[in-house]
């Protein structure tokens, strides 16, 4: 089912929870609302599964506007933060409570709820009361009891806040696999960057109630349209820079504050003279051996090395005086502080972009 949002406002009191947001999720595609806490995540979520009414705007559910029509007749099901099981009911029963409401026949209702007890792995729990759970049971049973309604569209709002980080990254791949097994239309909100990049098909990065970018997880990762869009999702350092001159090969040339430095990444009406704010991994860099030619290369002092083992991350001081973070994967861990470095970065990996108005 496809899901959109057309215009949508909501106002709290003189809060702005969102402003004018509009988006459209495809059928079968699991998509991400990612941003800071208090950005309007989960309120555009729950304005989608009719827990919310927008102060202005629509909701269309494949198509038809979805109007005040109330969350039990919306094709949709949410997942909720706190799972929201009834606890005096077993894990059958919780998962059966849905179907019952709409009146499924027993042998029908039956027959889902076993193959959705299987499906996630917890048939020896079936008869078990929710405080008999662990944390990560617990959720595979929300998830259940919602997928076995097969939703239109599947909400789940931080579904995995609650676990410990082992068991969040099993079941990341599990609800993607879920998803995409089933053909569903997925809305999934988060403020962890991680779950974000490796689950979604695309990502709507909020920032104070408004969409900043809406992208795949490469787009919005190696290709960010703002300086909080580049923040947000990943480290990396921000310097300012001026155009100088665009060459024939599509690479332009900026004056900054480390440097004249090559990108190949710049918006399509860039103008010499024009200034930007350049984007630059730590993982981007790489050291330069001694008396290297290179293009970009930029001469650092290493004021911090943490070893990590598989990699090291290093703090350096630039010559304008400015703060440079950098990656070095498999470190031989020769690296102190105080020593100068060459470093270098591709073209490709600095990104030009202008501020949003
Ligand atoms: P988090 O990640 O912390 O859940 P969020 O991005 O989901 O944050 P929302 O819960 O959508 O953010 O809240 C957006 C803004 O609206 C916040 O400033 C919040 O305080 C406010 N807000 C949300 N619900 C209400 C409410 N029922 N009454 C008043 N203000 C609200």
């Amino acid at each position: 089912m496809q899901i959109r949002a057309e215009h949508l406002t909501k106002l709290y009191g003189n809060t702005t929870a969102l402003n004018d947001v509009s988006l459209a999720v495809e059928d079968g595609e699991l998509f991400f609302l990612l941003g800071p806490s208090g950005c309007g995540k989960t309120t555009l979520l729950r304005i989608i599964g009719g827990f919310e009414q927008p102060t202005s705007g629509e909701i269309y559910l494949g198509g038809k506007a979805a109007g005040k029509t109330p969350p039990s007749e919306r094709d949709t099901a949410m997942v909720f933060q706190g799972y929201a099981l009834w606890p005096h009911l077993t894990v059958r029963q919780n998962i059966a409570f849905g179907l019952e409401m709409r009146k499924l026949p027993a042998a029908e209702l039956n027959a889902r709820v076993e193959q959705v007890l299987k499906e996630l792995q917890i048939q020896e729990l079936a008869d078990r009361k929710p405080n008999q759970l662990s944390g990560g049971q617990q959720q595979r049973v929300a998830l259940a009891r919602t997928l076995v309604v097969h939703p239109g569209g599947f909400l789940l709002d931080e579904p995995l806040a609650n676990l410990d980080a082992k068991l969040r990254r099993d079941m990341r791949l599990e609800i993607r696999r879920i998803c995409k097994d089933n053909g569903l239309t997925g809305i999934y909100v988060t403020h962890d960057r991680a779950e974000a990049l490796s689950m979604a098909d695309r990502i709507a990065v909020f920032r104070n109630g408004q969409i900043e970018q809406i992208g795949t997880p490469r787009e919005v990762y190696r290709r960010p349209q703002t300086p909080f869009v580049a923040n947000f999702i990943g480290e990396t350092n921000l310097r300012s820079g001026k155009l100088l001159s665009r060459e024939s090969d599509g690479s332009a040339l900026l004056e900054t504050p480390l440097g004249v430095l090559r990108s190949r990444v710049l918006p399509d009406d860039a103008k010499p003279g024009e200034s930007f704010t350049l984007s630059m991994r730590p993982e981007a860099f790489h050291i330069l051996s001694d008396g290297a030619d290179e293009a970009n290369a930029i001469s650092v002092t290493i004021t911090n090395v943490d070893y990590l083992g598989e990699m090291a991350e290093h703090l350096s001081h630039d010559a304008a005086g400015g703060e440079l973070k950098f990656f070095e994967l498999n470190p031989a861990g020769t690296m102190r502080t105080g020593e100068a470095v060459r470093l270098s970065i591709a073209p490709d990996d600095v990104v030009c972009m202008k501020e949003k108005k």
